[in-house]
């Protein structure tokens, strides 16, 4: 059975998922909870500096595409346990939330 990546769009709580998030870079990660540096994400569960399990992992999203899902095709093969998630959803929806304080709304 041939396996493809297909992305999937579903409603989370940003709050939640910013609390288990690793958020990975070329070689390393940091967490997204503490902003700890230099993170190994390929074997990494855990925070070690604040213990946080990680549930999610994002990325930074490329301009090169084929460079973009060579890295995302990476990801999930390295961490079959977390869920990949688009790094630009989590920086639109926060910004979201900024304006919507600054609003007051
Ligand atoms: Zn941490």
């Amino acid at each position: 059975m041939k396996q493809s990546l297909i992305r999937v769009w579903q409603s989370f709580d940003i709050e939640q998922i910013k609390k288990q998030l690793l958020l990975a870079g070329e070689l390393t990660a940091n967490c997204e909870n503490c902003q700890h540096l230099g993170i190994d994400f390929v074997k990494e569960v855990k925070c070690p500096n604040c213990e946080t399990y990680f549930k999610y992992i994002g990325f930074r999203t490329k301009n090169n595409k084929a460079e973009e899902l060579f890295a995302i095709k990476r990801l999930a093969e390295k961490r079959p346990d977390l869920m990949i998630i688009d790094y630009e959803d989590i920086k639109r929806a926060c910004g979201k939330s900024q304006a919507r304080n600054l609003l007051d709304i």
